[in-house]
C-alpha cells in the first residue's frame, strides 16, 4: 500500500516541487502517492505551507505528521486542530541562502558601502573602515540559521557574540544566553542580526529600552520575524541616530503596506522576505527523509516543541 502525501501550499509553490519531491521520495525508498487533493481520511502526511488554505486538520483522521515547508512555524503552531507531530524546515539551501544574505548585509554596513555606491556625488572622500576583527557583531538566535551565520562571520574575522535561550558552546564565538546574557549581548552589538523565531517570549524583544542598550549608531538587520521589533520604537531610534540603519526583510504585515513609514525612511532598507527561500531541491530531501522515518517507525527530524513555540 502506498503512503498518501498531500501537498498543501499555494499552487505557485507546487509547480516547482513535484519533480524534486518525487525524486527524493523515490531515492528514500518510499512507495507514495503525492497529490494536491485527497479525501482527508486517506492522508498520511501533509507537506504544508502555512499560507495555504488548509486550516482545519480535524478531518485528517490517520495523519501521522505535518511537514512544514518553512523554518518559521508561528502561523501553524497555535492551530488547535493540529494534534500530530509538526516538523519544521531545516535544509542546506535554506541555511546557505541565509548565510549569504546575512554576510552580504553585514559587510554592507561594516564597510560603509553606501557611501561609495550610492552617495558619492562627485566627492573624493576616502574613509577606512575598521577591520572585521574590530567590529562586534551579535547574532540573536543561535539555531540552525543563526549558528551558521555566526560561524561564517567569525570566519571572515568578525568579533562575533551569539545569544540563545539555552546555553551553547561554539568554537570561535562568545556565547551568551537567557535574560542575563541579553544585556551583555546588546551592549556589544555594533551590528545585530535577528535570527530568532516569533514566539510569545520574543515578541517586541527589540523595543525602546533594548534598542537604547545597543551602542549608539548600531546597525540592525532582521531576517527573523517582524514581530521581534516594536516598529514605533525602531523608527524613533532611527530618527534619533541611536540606530544608524535597519535592514528589514520581515514585517508584521507582509507584503509591507505601501504607506508604511519604513518604505520612505532614509535609514531603512526593506527587502521583500527574500533572505532565504525554501528551495525545492533541498527541502525535498528533508521531507523525504521524514516520511521515510515515519514509515520506518523512526523519530522525525526537526520536530517543533509546542511549549516553546519553535
Ligand atoms: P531554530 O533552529 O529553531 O533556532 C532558534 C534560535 O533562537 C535558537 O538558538 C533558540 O535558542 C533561540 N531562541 C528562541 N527563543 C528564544 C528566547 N526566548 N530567548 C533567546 N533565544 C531564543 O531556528 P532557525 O532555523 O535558526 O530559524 C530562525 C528563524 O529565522 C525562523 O524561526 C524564522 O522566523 C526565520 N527565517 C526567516 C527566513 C527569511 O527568509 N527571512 C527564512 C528562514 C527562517 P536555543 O538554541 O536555546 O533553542
Amino acid at each position: 500500500m502506498s503512503t498518501n502525501i498531500l501537498f498543501a501550499a499555494k499552487p505557485s509553490r507546487g509547480q516547482g516541487c513535484r519533480e524534486p519531491l518525487t525524486r527524493a521520495l523515490n531515492d528514500a525508498g518510499v512507495a507514495f502517492d503525492l497529490r494536491t487533493e485527497f479525501a482527508p481520511e486517506q492522508v498520511d502526511y501533509i507537506i504544508y505551507a502555512p499560507n495555504s488554505e488548509l486550516r482545519d486538520f480535524t478531518p485528517f483522521t490517520k495523519l501521522k505528521a505535518v511537514l512544514n515547508l518553512w523554518a518559521g512555524v508561528e502561523a501553524v503552531i497555535g492551530n488547535p486542530t493540529l494534534k500530530v507531530p509538526l516538523a519544521r524546515m531545516v535544509d542546506h539551501g535554506l541555511t546557505q541562502g541565509m548565510v549569504e544574505w546575512v554576510c552580504g548585509h553585514v559587510l554592507r554596513h561594516h564597510l560603509g558601502m553606501d557611501a561609495h555606491i550610492l552617495n558619492q556625488n562627485g566627492q573624493w572622500n576616502p574613509s577606512t573602515p575598521p577591520l572585521a576583527q574590530n567590529r562586534r557583531v551579535c547574532i540573536l538566535g543561535l539555531g540552525e540559521l543563526g549558528r551558521a551565520c555566526a560561524l561564517a562571520l567569525s570566519g571572515i574575522g568578525f568579533d562575533v557574540t551569539g545569544w540563545s535561550r539555552s546555553a551553547r558552546s561554539i568554537d570561535g564565538l562568545t556565547c551568551l544566553h537567557g535574560p542575563d546574557g541579553f544585556d551583555a549581548a546588546l551592549r556589544g552589538a555594533e551590528i545585530a542580526v535577528l535570527l530568532l523565531p516569533d514566539t510569545p517570549a520574543t515578541t517586541n524583544l527589540l523595543n525602546a529600552k533594548t534598542l537604547a542598550a545597543m551602542p549608539r549608531g548600531a546597525f540592525l538587520i532582521n531576517p527573523g520575524r517582524g514581530a521581534l521589533i516594536e516598529d514605533e520604537a525602531l523608527l524613533a531610534a532611527l530618527d534619533s541616530g541611536q540606530i544608524a540603519h535597519a535592514t528589514l526583510d520581515v514585517f508584521r504585515t507582509e507584503p509591507l503596506p505601501s504607506d508604511h513609514p519604513y518604505w520612505a525612511h532614509p535609514r531603512v532598507t526593506v527587502t521583500p522576505h527574500i533572505a532565504s527561500e525554501t528551495r525545492p531541491e533541498h527541502s525535498s530531501l528533508t521531507i523525504a527523509e521524514n516520511v521515510r522515518r515515519g514509515e520506518a517507525g523512526e523519530p522525525f527530524l526537526h520536530l517543533v516543541d509546542r511549549n516553546l513555540g519553535y
